[in-house]
């Protein structure tokens, strides 16, 4: 399958859980803080963001760097990307995020973590015990 196929597949597989789900749910995709600073952007509350998604920062920033084609650093508890982004264009990101490595794909719960299951990493919900592959940062 190839990245865009299985892109569409998750995004259906997103529109079927049922709107109760979604909507109840507790969990609410955090934002960035951001800002332009020269030609760079500044995301303050990286770190935040990162513990909200319950990710390592490392794993995300990874992420954010390839998806927005920029190089990014970290500062203290912000990172700074060498690019200039409008705060919506990173919060798409983050979005997508969620939906790939945190939002369990069966129930729509936040409540995952990374694992390995007979040696292939996989990210697993522990609410209903749903899992998928872990993608792959390309
Ligand atoms: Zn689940």
């Amino acid at each position: 399958m190839n990245p865009y196929e299985y892109k569409k597949l998750l995004d259906r597989a997103w529109e079927k859980l049922p709107d109760k789900l979604k909507s109840h749910s507790r969990f609410e995709i955090p934002k960035a803080d951001s800002f332009v600073e020269g030609n760079q952007t500044i995301i303050r509350n990286f770190n935040e963001i990162a513990n909200i998604l319950g990710r390592d920062p490392k794993h995300l920033l990874t992420y954010l760097s390839k998806e927005l084609a920029a190089f990014a650093t970290v500062d203290g508890r912000r990172v700074i990307i060498n690019r200039v982004l409008r705060r919506e264009m990173i919060n798409r990101r983050i979005e997508a995020y969620a939906k790939e490595y945190v939002i369990c794909h069966e129930c729509g719960r936040p409540d995952t973590k990374f694992t390995e299951l007979a040696g292939e990493k996989i990210v697993k919900c522990e609410a209903c015990g749903g899992w998928w592959p872990l993608r792959k940062i390309k």
